[in-house]
């Protein structure tokens, strides 16, 4: 792992004094977001960060596979295990003890509570790529929210960790990062930036990472992001 003095997510110091402020190692990916199929011997991805960040994260992540676990209906070698663990997640059957069976029914009652339904598709406020098989008629489709908040989170911390790993750079404040999700249909054009300029790094079947670099200042650059082949995240890190 590269080294740092600082948090690569908030950028704080790191200071082993203040338990919030010690060093600890983050996964750019969560753990538990690899697939399956993933070889049992492939590094995962690992950045130096605070011991906030890394609990934050946990939360945030948590929250997020469950929800978009929940959201595959697609089984392939891409996101084997995923909809499992997400199932799994909120079904206190499988708890370890007590304590464990307390945070599966917490989040499956979070779940019931962002759960609702409606009998068309909507066009708005889909995450691209998750929404409903357009072939199938149902006569219900159920809908479940996902916090905008934790994708961007998320998003922000996966372009800083990568950003790093590649070139060893901490993304500072004249710098922004922004995202986006595009589905699949519209996605050519971006792709054909990472194939024409960029590099792309497979991290197993499940996880692949494009990015192009500007050529006269390598801080600025366009990241494509492919977990399970289904959450596409575009996002630019530009000069403010
Ligand atoms: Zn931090």
């Amino acid at each position: 792992m590269r080294e740092s003095n600082k948090c690569v997510i908030c950028l704080k110091n790191f200071n082993n004094s203040i338990k919030d402020d010690s060093k600890t190692e983050e996964h750019v990916f969560p753990k538990s977001w690899y697939p399956e199929s993933t070889p049992n011997d492939l590094e995962k991805w690992k950045v130096p960060s605070c011991r906030k960040c890394n609990n934050d994260y946990s939360l945030y992540e948590q929250n997020l596979l469950i929800r978009l676990g929940l959201g595959l209906f697609k089984k392939n070698e891409k996101c084997s295990g995923i909809i499992e663990k997400a199932r799994r997640s909120i079904d206190p059957t499988y708890a370890k003890n007590e304590r464990d069976r307390q945070k599966r029914l917490k989040c499956r009652e979070e779940v019931i509570r962002d759960l609702s339904s409606s009998d068309k598709i909507s066009s708005k406020g889909i995450l691209p790529n998750f929404g409903a098989d357009e072939k199938i008629k149902y006569k219900e489709y159920p809908i479940l929210l996902i916090r905008a908040d934790y994708l961007k989170k998320f998003a922000i911390k996966i372009v800083r960790g990568m950003t790093f790993l590649f070139d060893g750079f901490l993304i500072e404040d004249d710098y922004e990062i922004n995202h986006f999700f595009i589905k699949d249909e519209e996605q050519k054009p971006f792709m054909e930036i990472i194939d024409k300029f960029g590099s792309t790094e497979h991290r197993g079947p499940g996880i692949v990472v494009g990015r192009a670099v500007v050529f006269d200042d390598h801080k600025s650059s366009f990241y494509r992001i492919d977990i399970w082949g289904k959450l596409k995240i575009f996002a630019t890190v530009r000069r403010r």
